[in-house]
């Protein structure tokens, strides 16, 4: 979950030996953040994360910062005679959620299915690329409208300081209905059209198992 503080907001993984750490902000503040200098980041990491407060020093320099731009769109169509656009190419993904890495190879199973084939056969036409986009597009457009409810509801209120958290309501249905908390869970791992690598893809041993 991610830490809020004024206008601040952390979102850390735990690594074997180390913490990544994701610092959101505004568009626009990545200059602002590197003329404080390295101290003021430390100070706002240590405010935001107090049990890291004695090892911010691990950030040496602004330099250990890298600036990810956040953008989410898609463009239409994902294809022309020879070209096939999948994953972020096709349809740019924010972090909300951390889904973008799923969407993205989800894109390339479906294309495996349906263009192996006739690349093999040497019968690829426009048609079967075009079959790759109609199948992964209404995933996409889920999950990015998932995506851009949780920017205009949590992230984007949240680091213009207007929100300590995700909204009082969500908090109240997950604590309280059980299921509810795995909506995000399944969302994440399958998505809304689960796709299936082609038995050529796979490990023998997979294989037998499936026909078994
Ligand atoms: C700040 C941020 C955090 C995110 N966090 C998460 C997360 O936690 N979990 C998650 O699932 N998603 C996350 N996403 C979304 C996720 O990063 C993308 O959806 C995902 O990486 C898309 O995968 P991709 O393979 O389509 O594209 P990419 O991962 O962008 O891969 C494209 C690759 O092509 C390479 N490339 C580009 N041009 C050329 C060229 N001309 N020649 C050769 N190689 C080239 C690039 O260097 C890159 O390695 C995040 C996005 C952002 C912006």
């Amino acid at each position: 979950m991610p830490r809020f503080s004024g206008a601040d907001v952390l979102l850390s993984l735990t690594r074997k030996d180390f913490y990544q750490i994701a610092y959101i902000a505004e568009k626009g503040k990545d200059p602002q953040l590197r003329a404080e200098g390295v101290e003021s980041f430390r100070a706002r990491v240590a405010r935001i994360r107090p049990d890291l407060a004695d090892r911010v020093d691990e950030i040496s320099s602004m330099d250990d910062l890298h600036l990810l731009d956040v953008k989410l769109n898609r463009i239409k169509p994902w294809h022309k005679p020879g070209l096939l656009l999948i994953g972020d190419a096709a349809h740019a993904m924010s972090p909300a959620g951390g889904v973008g890495i799923n969407l993205a190879i989800q894109d390339a199973v479906a294309a495996a299915q349906r263009i192996a084939r006739p690349l093999l056969q040497g019968t690829l036409g426009e048609s079967d690329l075009a079959s790759v986009q109609k199948r992964r597009w209404f995933p996409t457009v889920v999950i990015q409208n998932v995506q851009l409810v949780i920017q205009k509801a949590v992230f984007g209120p949240a680091v213009k300081g207007r929100l300590m958290g995700p909204p009082s309501p969500v908090v109240f249905v997950a604590l309280h209905v059980p299921w509810f908390r795995k909506l995000p869970a399944l969302m994440i791992a399958f998505g809304p059209r689960p796709e299936h690598a082609p038995d050529f893809a796979r490990r023998k041993s997979a294989v037998t198992r499936k026909s078994v």
